[in-house]
């Protein structure tokens, strides 16, 4: 989509650490990352965020999810723990319009979140 930061990722327009890809799933680091490991994974596909996922998207969520998991135990943090972590407006933080998993640990965190 044009003039989304995240789709020019994906286009390689914008340049950016990518530690995963495949025909549906890019992970990179966060610019500005809130612990040792802080990695987004979006969808190739532009998906503002959670209250667009079409009943089509089922499918691609599964595997944004398996690849939480895959690069938690690459990046050493599955065994300490970590958090997979999606804001949605303005309460929540949300600052990017294309939907992203943040893949954060390598830290103690608190509950509840700020
Ligand atoms: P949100 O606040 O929408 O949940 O998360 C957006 C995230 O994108 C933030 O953690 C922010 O640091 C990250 N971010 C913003 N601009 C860029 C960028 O140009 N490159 C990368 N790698 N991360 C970015
Ligand atoms: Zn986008």
């Amino acid at each position: 989509m044009a003039g989304c930061l995240f789709c020019g990722i994906v286009g390689g327009k914008i340049p950016a650490h990518l530690v995963y890809q495949d025909d549906r799933v890019v992970a990179f680091r966060d610019i500005n990352p809130q612990a040792p490991v802080h990695i987004l994974i979006i969808p190739r596909k532009h998906v503002a965020g959670v209250l667009d996922i079409a009943p089509e998207d089922h499918g691609l969520i599964g595997a944004i999810f398996k690849v939480a998991a895959t690069l938690a135990r690459e990046q050493g943090i599955a065994d300490t723990g970590f958090r997979v972590v999606v804001n949605s407006g303005s309460d929540a933080g949300q600052s990017v319009s294309h939907l992203h998993y943040h893949l954060i640990g390598g830290r103690r965190m608190k509950w509840p979140p700020g």
